[in-house]
């Protein structure tokens, strides 16, 4: 099958310009100026005039039918890979997890059973880390083997996914000598339980202590340490949603000290904020870790103005969908609320409208949502650009269109939605996944099944070692 991708304006990390993009079965092979080649050799033509042609999103931070509090997030690999080719995403990396007593391999085989056959866009896994002891970090080459070249390590939740400063220096340190990223959810778990307690023994029950109960100094305090666990260790590392000015400028002193640590935040850190979290048991929507930050405390305007001058490297989602049932279950108790959100399916539109409003070149939207992240992740250039070579995986955007986000139109498993009546600039029109048009017309027309997994090669941004 030959596709022509025809008068587009493409647009990548690093430019924008009318082209045309030649596609042959699963892959790229041209990029031309338009109309310079004869239409009469391509099976399908699509016209891509007046919108943007940009290579499919790369969505590194979700949480597909991921077990936790008890319970297991709501969107399946079906459910959550068809939201995210709506919204423009064809890649995602998804974070498999060892059970504690268990290993690695254990977990990467359930997640690849979790997700085979039902995945409607390409797939890979990070490893979440939450038994860190001299087994564990030997299995860290067999995984690099397997493409899974992420570690994750949480400095959160004790007594259930938390790892002590030895153990995340050891893993750092087992991480730099396979070649491995670690990946930090950083946020001080020890200091916050005392807080949440303390709440709860007040009766401040209700969803908004749970906000109130993880300041953001004890995120910029865990980043600060990691960081220099890091530096110890020479380990690359990813912060994962940062979501307040305090941990993003700890992160960023850490880069301009030289350290390869990089910068995720998601689009509810960017859009989001205590102010607009209902009162009374409704706030629980909007509960998930770290979580939204007072806008009054310039925290969104912070991480906008990161992603501008390329300090924020990447957006990703942290998508951890739970129905409103779901959440009842800390009705009385904000602490026993899954914490986690429904974002996979806006990504791209919420980015889309730093555009919009001014703050970010088009370039640059591209290059947060899509490039970065695969870079970072290991896929690029097979994924996050537009060039001969790459797979297909392209969006064809619409600027001139318009939407609202709601639950009545979402795709995503989740009864609600935290982004309700927020206008969008911009609409997805057309997604190819490896050269298939799997959304047209505002409809998923791909294949469940037809997301391959990825075996990841390594973060492509750490510098050589001299
Ligand atoms: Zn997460």
């Amino acid at each position: 099958m030959r596709t022509l991708v025809a008068n587009g304006t493409v647009v990548t990390a690093a430019a924008a310009g009318d082209a045309d993009v030649l596609i042959d079965g699963e892959h790229i092979t041209g990029v031309v100026a338009p109309g310079t080649v004869d239409r009469e050799g391509f099976d399908r033509v699509i016209d891509a005039s007046g919108r943007y042609v940009i290579p499919g999103g790369v969505d590194m931070h979700t949480h597909m039918e991921l077990p936790v509090s008890g319970t297991v997030s709501s969107d399946t690999y079906m459910s959550g890979t068809i939201a995210a080719a709506m919204g423009g995403t064809t890649t995602i990396v998804d974070y498999a997890g060892q059970t504690r007593g268990s290993t690695l391999r254990e977990g990467l085989d359930t997640w690849k059973r979790r997700a085979e056959g039902k995945a409607a866009i390409d797939y890979g896994f990070h490893m979440m880390v939450t038994d860190v002891h001299a087994a564990t970090l030997d299995e860290f080459a067999d995984m690099m083997h397997e493409g899974v070249t992420t570690f994750k390590l949480f400095t959160a939740y004790p007594g259930v996914n938390l790892s002590d400063d030895r153990q995340i220096l050891e893993a750092m340190q087992a991480a730099a000598s396979v070649g491995a990223t670690i990946m930090m959810h950083a946020e001080n778990g020890i200091a916050i339980d005392a807080l949440r307690d303390q709440a709860v023994e007040r009766g401040d029950t209700d969803p908004i202590n749970h906000l109130l109960t993880r300041p953001a100094a004890m995120e910029a305090e865990a980043v600060h340490r990691v960081a220099a666990l890091a530096e110890i260790a020479r380990c690359p590392l990813v912060i994962v949603h940062i979501s307040s000015r305090d941990a993003f400028a700890e992160a960023v002193a850490a880069r301009d000290r030289g350290l390869p640590v990089f910068t995720e935040t998601c689009p509810q850190y960017l859009w989001l904020a205590v102010e607009d979290v209902p009162g009374g048991f409704e706030g629980a929507k909007f509960v998930c870790s770290p979580p939204l930050r007072h806008r009054s405390e310039g925290h969104q305007a912070a991480l906008w103005a990161g992603i501008a001058s390329g300090r924020m490297d990447v957006v990703a989602t942290d998508h951890c969908p739970f129905t409103w049932e779901q959440k009842e279950a800390g009705r009385g108790d904000f602490r026993r609320i899954p914490n986690g959100l429904g974002v996979v399916e806006h990504r791209m539109d919420l980015v889309y409208q730093g555009v919009v409003e001014g703050w970010i070149p088009l370039t640059r939207w591209v290059e947060v949502t899509s490039e970065t992240p695969a870079k970072l992740s290991g896929l690029y250039p097979r994924k996050g650009t537009i060039a001969p070579g790459s797979d297909a995986d392209i969006v064809i955007y619409d600027p001139t269109s318009s939407h609202t986000i709601s639950v009545d139109t979402h795709h995503m498993h989740l009864d609600y939605s935290v982004f309700e009546g927020v206008q969008i600039g911009g609409a997805i029109d057309t997604v190819l996944l490896r050269g298939a048009v799997i959304v047209e017309a505002g409809a998923f027309v791909g294949g469940v099944g037809d997301g391959r997994y990825l075996a990841r090669g390594t973060n492509a941004l750490v510098p050589e070692a001299p």
